[in-house]
């Protein structure tokens, strides 16, 4: 819309700032992650309290997983530092250590240790003791700064202390930054607030498995203002993203598939082998 490289740059892929590119790209953004330099993630041991990994999980495993999920979800990676953030026409202009200058509508902070790139922009966003020090809490709660455009998922007091809360921070940055687009693109509130959520088909129910009443439903909510073609555009895409939410038995079969088939790609191989084997070992009855 602005002639910019991406809609969103987002500097760091750690948990933060791959949490917000899930949902950014998700939601439909051209999106860049920035990867390089100083990670509080590879500092960690081993990460044993990321809900959904019973016996914890080896950092480096995650963060390719973080990597992937990011990837698959529309993101591109690239692994090179951001030096400096400026502001240039459309939004941002980023400037990297390999000498690339990249356009942005707009940047999400992701990196919890440093945010010195960020000085171009904003010396108010940094404490003033002689280091030159990024004010954690220069950010609300969801990321938004007093810059337009410009959101810190981290560092932030907040995501400092766990990767599950860096991530949820990164995520809530997202779902502001989505709002904030469509609110300028002239979306009421209502319209304006991005749920990305996937339900089954069968909660498709009764006058709702009707177009037309989805119709109704955009109207009930969507300016007077908006006429013509410009009114009809807006609300058929807006009815087909609401419908695409609704997932069909085998669909959700197949997703189901390819997600463990995706988590096995992450698993080393030997292990896998042996785990088979153990299986088949079992279901044979040798052995027992
Ligand atoms: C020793 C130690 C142990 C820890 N143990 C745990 C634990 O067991 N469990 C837990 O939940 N949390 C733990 N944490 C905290 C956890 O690491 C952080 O909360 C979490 O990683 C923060 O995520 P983040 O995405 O904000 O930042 P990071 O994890 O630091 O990720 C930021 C990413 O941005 C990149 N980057 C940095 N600067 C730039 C730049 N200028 N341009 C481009 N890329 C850049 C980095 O390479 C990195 O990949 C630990 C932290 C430390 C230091």
């Amino acid at each position: 819309m602005t002639g910019t490289d991406v809609d969103v740059a987002i500097v760091g892929g750690g948990p933060a700032g791959c949490s917000a590119g899930v949902f950014t790209a998700r939601y439909g953004f051209e999106t860049v992650i920035f990867d390089r330099g100083r990670s509080s993630l590879r500092r960690c041991a081993h990460l044993e309290n990321y809900p959904g990994f019973p016996a914890g999980i080896d950092v480096e495993t995650f963060y390719e997983l973080l990597h992937d999920h990011a990837a698959r979800a529309g993101c591109g990676i690239v692994p090179t530092l951001v030096e400096a953030v400026e502001r240039g026409d459309g939004g941002f202009v980023l400037e990297t250590q390999d000498g690339r200058r990249v356009t942005a509508e707009r940047v999400v902070a992701a990196t919890r240790y440093g945010g010195e790139y960020l000085s171009p922009l904003d010396d108010a966003m940094f404490e003033d003791d002689g280091n030159e020090r990024f004010d954690r809490s220069s950010a609300t709660e969801d990321g938004r700064t007093s810059i337009n455009g410009l959101y810190v998922a981290s560092p932030s007091v907040a995501s400092d202390r766990q990767a599950i809360i860096a991530a949820g921070r990164g995520a809530r940055t997202a779902h502001a930054l989505i709002a904030d687009a469509r609110r300028e693109r002239d979306y009421p509130d209502a319209l304006a607030e991005q749920y990305d959520w996937l339900r089954r088909e069968g909660e498709l129910t009764g006058e709702w498995r009707e177009r037309e009443r989805w119709r109704e439903w955009f109207d009930e909510h969507a300016p007077d203002d908006w006429s013509g073609e410009r009114r009809a555009a807006r609300r058929e895409a807006a009815i087909d993203r609401r419908l695409a939410e609704f997932l069909p038995a085998a669909e959700r079969e197949r997703r189901a598939v390819d997600g463990h088939d995706r988590l096995l790609d992450h698993i080393d191989d030997e292990r896998i082998l042996a785990r088979a084997r153990e299986i088949e070992r079992k279901s044979s009855g040798v052995g027992t």
